[in-house]
């Protein structure tokens, strides 16, 4: 068996694990493959071992795999978009990608909205936010997201679908729950607000049990599936 589908095989039994540990139903977690770094053969060989929604950090990178697989005759694939987004690279976005998880200002929600092509389903978002306060982080500030959701929730070409989380790295279960939970309650708080949102975006190689218990309905996933990233983009 292939090293990639082994290991999609023992992170997705953590999650059905870990899902039914905390009281909830396994397939209320999604697993997103974050395949940044990667050829598209390690995308390939997740396709065949079932994977279906991937997360890339860099634009050119992420365009060009999805330009391989696609010629190589994979299935219809979610791609996500997970890393820093610069207002001149929106469009490109917009056009190929079905999720964006790291919207922190309007301006660039506005233009994705606009740019959108016309006839594809709404961009589905989350907002990135700096939920461990770090100053070099980025993310809006949990003070700031009511704000920035109800805005991002009328514009017309987006589905505003919860909020996404890259905490402080944690060694301690209880450390890594702290900001997960912190997240979750300001998830909360929109959806009494009215927000009809259902995501939340967090948890990692190393933190996904503590996201899965704190309520994450997607988990993002990189070097447990696909190995040691070899260059330090990230
Ligand atoms: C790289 C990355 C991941 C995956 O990280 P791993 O530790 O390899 O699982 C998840 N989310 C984001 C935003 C990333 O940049």
């Amino acid at each position: 068996m292939s090293p990639i589908r082994q290991n999609l095989q023992a992170i997705t039994a953590t999650i059905i694990a870990t899902a039914q540990e905390s009281g909830r139903s396994p397939e209320s977690v999604q697993l997103l493959a974050v395949s940044k770094t990667f050829g598209p053969e390690a995308v390939l060989e997740a396709v065949a071992a079932g994977q279906r929604a991937f997360g890339e950090n860099y634009l050119q990178e992420a365009l060009d795999k999805i330009g391989a697989v696609q010629r190589a005759g994979a299935p219809a694939l979610d791609w996500h978009f997970i890393g820093p987004i610069q207002s001149n690279k929106t469009r490109p976005i917009a056009e190929h990608f079905s999720w964006v998880h790291t919207v922190e200002r309007e301006k660039i929600a506005q233009r994705l909205s606009e740019q959108r092509p016309a006839g594809m389903a709404p961009l589905n978002i989350c907002l990135q936010v700096n939920i461990s306060g770090e100053a070099s982080k980025s993310g809006v500030t949990p003070d700031e997201v009511a704000a920035l959701a109800h805005k991002v929730a009328a514009l017309p070409n987006l589905r505003l679908r919860g909020l996404m989380a890259i905490p402080e790295p944690a060694g301690e279960f209880a450390q890594q729950r702290a900001p997960f939970a912190r997240l979750r309650a300001l998830y909360e708080q929109l959806r009494a607000d009215g927000l009809a949102l259902d995501t939340l975006s967090m948890g990692m190689s190393a933190d996904l049990r503590a996201a899965v218990f704190e309520g994450a309905t997607i988990v993002r996933v990189g070097s447990a599936i696909f190995g040691a990233r070899n260059y330090n983009k990230a």
